[in-house]
């Protein structure tokens, strides 16, 4: 499942780049993705869900923020919606490849339980610190 690898690849940048009690208090991650992404944001969730279950992140929340699609038209210079992976430009009729936007999948951001305890650098987590699966 494509998913699974997608949220593999979520959780290795959350953990090169959050520290250890940022992590202890994760509560919520917001995505972007494309409607080009390639990237279906239900099984996203569930393969997110299978993930963190039964381990310290358990709880912790995806959401995620669509990114319409995009193009830029060489011809008139116009910015139009891509719907149906139609890269024709509306206004004069012709192909482009210049997408602009809905491409996207990345973190945005990510937001931290505010409670003082889980904030504790001291705090030990009691569960598996590896939610990537290593079967
Ligand atoms: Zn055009």
């Amino acid at each position: 499942m494509h998913e699974i690898s997608l949220v593999s690849s979520i959780w290795k940048t959350l953990d090169a780049t959050l520290s250890e009690s940022e992590l202890n208090a994760l509560k919520l991650i917001r995505l972007k993705v494309g409607a080009l992404a390639n990237v279906e944001p239900i099984l996203l969730d569930s393969a997110f869900q299978a993930i963190t279950k039964n381990t310290r992140f358990d709880g912790v929340e995806l959401r995620c923020t669509l990114i319409p699609a995009t193009a830029h038209c060489e011809s008139c210079k116009d910015i139009f919606p891509v719907n149906n992976y139609r890269f024709i430009c509306p206004t004069c009729d012709q192909p482009t490849s210049d997408v602009r936007s809905g491409e996207e999948f990345l973190i945005e951001n990510v937001e931290f339980s505010t409670e003082g305890e889980e904030l504790n650098s001291n705090h030990k987590p009691n569960k598996s610190c590896a939610p990537i699966p290593n079967q």
